[in-house]
């Protein structure tokens, strides 16, 4: 994942920080040098990594570490708001009102992954009961219509676009005013992209923004973009009101500090990143949880308030108890699964914590998932106390998997599934050994 790597250096920095016995001004001027370092390996701009560094030499009160109150809490709040405010402009994007007709015109250098992002953008919405529709004003680049023809056919999306006019203007005019007469309250504009920052690219990108007057601007940029970020978002924000960032490739390796540059340098929050190839790996980008996970810290007043919502009461001090002894058994996966199926996803409190993917219960395919946990649990239900109090996955050898399918009328192979997916929540599980939780009142991360 982009970032990761970035999250994993400065964690090390902190905790070597911690380490040390006495905090002086040297101890914490290397953990911070560390940090830049980090910073800078990951192409964030050297501007940005000296203002982050001042500010947070300005809030961390050295006295306070060497009094001995919890060190490395209190740097990697620091840190953490550092990061969100480098990720947080402070004010809001233009929102689209649904059954009002909103023009948004994406902009982005070509590759970056803009025409992919429009079709995202429409099919997230139009999940949600929008009518969006796409004008493909990009004339510069071949087979750039057919893509989006062909993006948007598949999502039934309505566009617009043409094979023989040129003039990328009159066509983006044509149609938003289409889409205008037919009610869309979602009209996306795709404009060309160019390999590098061009005069012609930027005089473009005025006159369809003046013809279209779009309520918003979404500036399209590529994760693995590195020290170049900063000035590239700049120059386009320069041309054109830029209001919103999409980050894309975000599942890539992508060393990923140039994409908080380009927040930087547009001041424009990001509202969404893309994390595949497909249509529906697009997501709500939301700061805090983001940088929390970055910084291994994981969502926890999320966390929290998720298993408050999701756990009945009784067994919350339970499960939090087990979670820090990160001691998990068959029998935990049967009771979580039981509240699955009483209460919803609890996939969705797990997602918050670093490491877990939802592959017990994608998006969009609830009802298999649900079908499949059943299945899960008639399997169990053939084992003895001993298996399902184990946390020993060895324990299962091929006698006794035989005996629990032939028990459950299931096949070996569901039995080994079942066993499968058992070892990898155990696995996220014991990543959470011995990390205290926080209570309720320690929850100032978010
Ligand atoms: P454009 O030139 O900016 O319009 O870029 P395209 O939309 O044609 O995308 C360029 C390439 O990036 C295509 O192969 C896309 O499938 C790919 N792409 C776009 N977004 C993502 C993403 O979030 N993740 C991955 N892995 N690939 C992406």
């Amino acid at each position: 994942m982009v970032l990761a790597q970035l999250g994993g250096s400065i964690s090390r920095a902190i905790q070597q920080m911690s380490n040390a016995t006495i905090i002086d001004e040297k101890v914490l001027n290397d953990c911070l040098n560390e940090i830049n370092r980090a910073l800078l390996n990951a192409d964030v701009q050297f501007q940005l990594v000296r203002n982050m560094q001042n500010n947070i030499k300005k809030i961390v009160n050295i006295e306070d570490l060497a009094a001995g109150h919890n060190k490395r809490r209190i740097i990697q709040q620091a840190i953490f708001n550092e990061l969100c405010k480098m990720l947080d402009p402070g004010k809001p994007s233009f929102t689209p009102k649904k059954g009002k007709p909103s023009v948004i015109m994406f902009v982005g250098l070509q590759g970056s992954g803009k025409t992919t992002t429009c079709t995202k953008y429409a099919y997230y919405h139009q999940k949600k009961g929008w009518k969006p529709a796409l004008v493909c004003a990009d004339t510069f680049r071949a087979g750039a219509f057919d893509q989006l023809k062909q993006n948007a056919t598949k999502a039934k999306i309505p566009f617009y676009g043409s094979y023989t006019e040129s003039d990328p203007v009159r066509i983006a005019e044509e149609g938003v005013e289409t889409f205008k007469k037919e009610n869309c309250d979602l009209i996306i504009v795709d404009t060309s992209g160019r390999h590098k920052q061009e005069a012609s690219l930027f005089e473009e990108m005025r006159q369809v923004s003046e013809a279209t007057k779009p309520d918003l601007i979404v500036f399209v940029m590529d994760s693995s973009i590195g020290q170049a970020a900063f000035d590239q978002a700049q120059a386009f924000k320069q041309s054109v009101p830029v209001g919103a960032v999409i980050i894309t490739k975000m599942d890539g390796h992508a060393k990923g500090g140039g994409a908080l540059s380009a927040v930087a340098a547009t001041k424009s929050p990001v509202i969404f990143i893309g994390t595949g190839e497909h249509m529906d790996e697009f997501e709500v980008f939301d700061v805090k949880p983001f940088v929390s996970r970055l910084l291994g810290m994981g969502d926890w007043s999320g966390f929290m308030d998720k298993i408050h919502e999701v756990v009945p009461k009784e067994q919350q001090p339970e499960l939090l108890q087990k979670l820090s002894e990160g001691n998990f058994t068959l029998r935990i996966m049967y009771e979580q699964f039981q509240n699955i199926l009483k209460m919803g996803p609890i996939g969705q409190v797990f997602s918050m914590l670093p490491g877990f993917s939802a592959e017990l219960m994608p998006k969009g395919h609830e009802k298999e998932s649900q079908a499949k946990i059943k299945r899960y649990m008639t399997m169990m239900d053939s084992m003895t106390n001993e298996e399902l109090d184990s946390s020993n996955p060895k324990l299962m050898n091929e006698s006794r998997i035989m005996r629990i399918a032939r028990g459950s009328g299931r096949h070996v192979r569901e039995v080994m599934d079942m066993l499968e997916e058992y070892k990898r929540l155990a696995k996220i599980w014991s990543k959470m050994k011995g990390l205290k939780i926080p209570t309720k009142g320690d929850m100032n991360m978010r």
